[in-house]
């Protein structure tokens, strides 16, 4: 066993720029990452994987450069790189973009490893970035294969999302957080200017290490937020169903008579503003009304896709859809379109109750929609006390159909909607809003609101939000806004929650 090499690859075949200038005043991430490579490997034993055209030195390493950046690729050229294939070796398995890598927690894992004789050992419930991933280098070939079977890319958690695919035949080992981090959704990696300002904000407080990022996160909020992950924006006013559940009927009145939209060029300047502010994002339409009103639909979809790290989410009734947009929006768009039609009910009666008419029609988009597209293609369900009986066939027939079967959290909206969920998952400490931390909402006037949720009511008993943090289309726009909520997290983190955050339990969930 003590003779084995320790082979150390480094995957940078998604590195960013962020990836390459230096960080914190002082090397790049991707070099430290090569230093800490250099302290594990045996010698002239770290190895490159990066795309065709990659232009960085990597001194005293090898370099593989490859066609496509997924697993198969990566998986191949860390095959190519064991000197000796029919003798075992250790692989150390990194991405070229993490700044903490962690030299005590990778000791342990390599320990474990070598205890076990495991074929594939990771850590779990760390932020990203702190430790690698173990594999034996009697596992390759296999993995190789299997990569082959499944289209994955080398993202960061492709390895891992490969060995799922066949997660029994193999001996894996796992390392444990003493505290479980995950859904803390931190990621203090050089990927994109969020998580680049979040691991320099780590490094602002002095050395970093593993240990000490379990023990401190659950005390410092303020790493959590740096810049949005999730925006919202309404595009339209109308809506072909006036549902027993949502608030917005309460806002507006019936939201069947309405026609408004926003422009495709107020919508372009959003975007473009976003863009501005993070360099990747999920962009939701709509906040409310339904998205297939807009008369240029087409339009919202290539402003989105038009910025190449930005992902769209269509939130749907399924209805009204013109023959053939969704298919080209789709086509366009690929694996950064997603679908979420909402379905809530397969019974008749029941989808009825809670949505109104055209079941059929929604359900015949699903079918449409998933027979080209069933990874980007997803139903959803709201879980309330009254379908609860119902949910667990709804969930069986579709997941038949298409993998993405969403269960909503029923949302009172800040207690302006009568109490109707099964089940209290808030957790035992109340946490900062994590909505404050991660998303932007957007109203068809500009208007931008603490969050979606943050409904109150009027004296005319109308429903409206409780306050507003700027607007899109003034001076300031959406970074301001954005800069205004940070208030609010503070107060939330500082224990003083605003008046419809007391009544909210929407603070412990995440869109993205
Ligand atoms: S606690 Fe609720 S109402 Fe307050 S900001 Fe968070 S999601 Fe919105």
């Amino acid at each position: 066993m003590e003779d084995m090499a320790t082979i150390v690859i480094v995957n940078a075949t998604h590195c960013t720029r962020h990836a390459f200038v230096p960080f914190a005043g002082s090397d790049s991430a991707f070099r430290r990452v090569l230093a800490f490579a250099r302290t594990l490997a045996s010698p002239n034993a770290v190895h490159v994987v990066a795309l065709k055209g990659f232009s960085e030195a990597v001194p005293d390493a090898g370099l593989s450069l490859v066609d496509t950046g997924d697993m198969r690729a990566v998986l191949m050229a860390a095959l190519a790189a064991c000197p000796d294939p029919d003798q075992l070796h250790e692989l150390v398995y990194v991405h070229g973009d993490a700044p903490f890598l962690d030299a005590e927690l990778s000791a342990t894992l390599l320990d474990t490893h070598r205890r076990y004789r495991a074929e594939y050992t990771y850590a779990d419930g760390y932020p990203a970035g702190f430790a690698p991933e173990i594999l034996s280098s009697r596992a390759l070939p296999n993995l190789v294969e299997l990569a082959s079977r499944n289209d994955i890319a080398a993202e960061r958690d492709g390895l891992f999302a490969l060995i799922q695919k066949d997660i029994n035949s193999y001996d894996i080992e796992t390392v444990l957080s003493p505290v479980d981090l995950r859904s803390y959704r931190f990621s203090p990696v050089c990927d994109t200017r969020r998580n680049m300002d979040a691991a320099l904000a780590l490094a602002a407080l002095g050395p970093v290490s593993a240990a000490g990022v379990v023990r401190e996160l659950p005390e410092r909020p303020e790493l959590l937020r740096t810049l949005p992950a999730f925006l919202w924006v309404q595009v339209t006013e109308g809506c072909p169903q006036a549902c027993s559940y949502c608030p917005y009927p309460l806002m507006v009145g019936d939201p069947r008579g309405r026609n408004g939209f926003m422009p495709l060029e107020r919508f372009e300047s959003i975007m473009a503003q976003a863009e501005d502010l993070c360099d990747d994002l999920v962009v939701d339409l709509s906040l409310w009304g339904e998205p297939a009103l807009h008369p240029d639909f087409a339009g919202l979809a290539s402003a989105v896709l038009a910025r190449k790290r930005f992902t769209l989410i269509v939130e749907t009734s399924g209805l009204g859809w013109a023959p053939g947009l969704p298919e080209s929006v789709a086509r366009a768009g690929r694996e950064r379109v997603h679908w979420i039609v909402s379905l809530d009910d397969d019974d008749d009666a029941g989808y009825r109750a809670l949505r109104g008419e055209g079941r059929d029609e929604a359900a015949a988009f699903v079918q449409r929609m998933a027979a080209s597209w069933p990874k980007q293609t997803h139903v959803q369900a709201v879980r309330m006390a009254d379908t609860e009986e119902r949910l667990e066939p709804f969930y069986r027939h579709w997941k038949g159909v298409l993998d993405g079967v969403i269960i909503q959290k029923y949302d009172s909206f800040a207690a302006c909607l009568p109490k109707r969920s099964v089940a209290d998952l808030e957790p035992l400490e109340r946490i900062p809003c994590r909505h404050l931390a991660r998303d932007l909402a957007v109203l068809l006037d500009g208007s931008v609101p603490p969050c979606k949720h943050a409904l109150a009511r009027q004296a005319d008993g109308k429903l409206a939000y409780a306050a507003t943090m700027g607007n899109a289309f003034a001076p300031g726009g959406l970074k301001a806004a954005w800069d205004a909520m940070g208030a609010w997290y503070a107060d939330h983190a500082a224990g003083r929650l605003p008046p419809p955050c007391e009544h909210c339990d929407e603070y412990h969930t995440v869109n993205a």
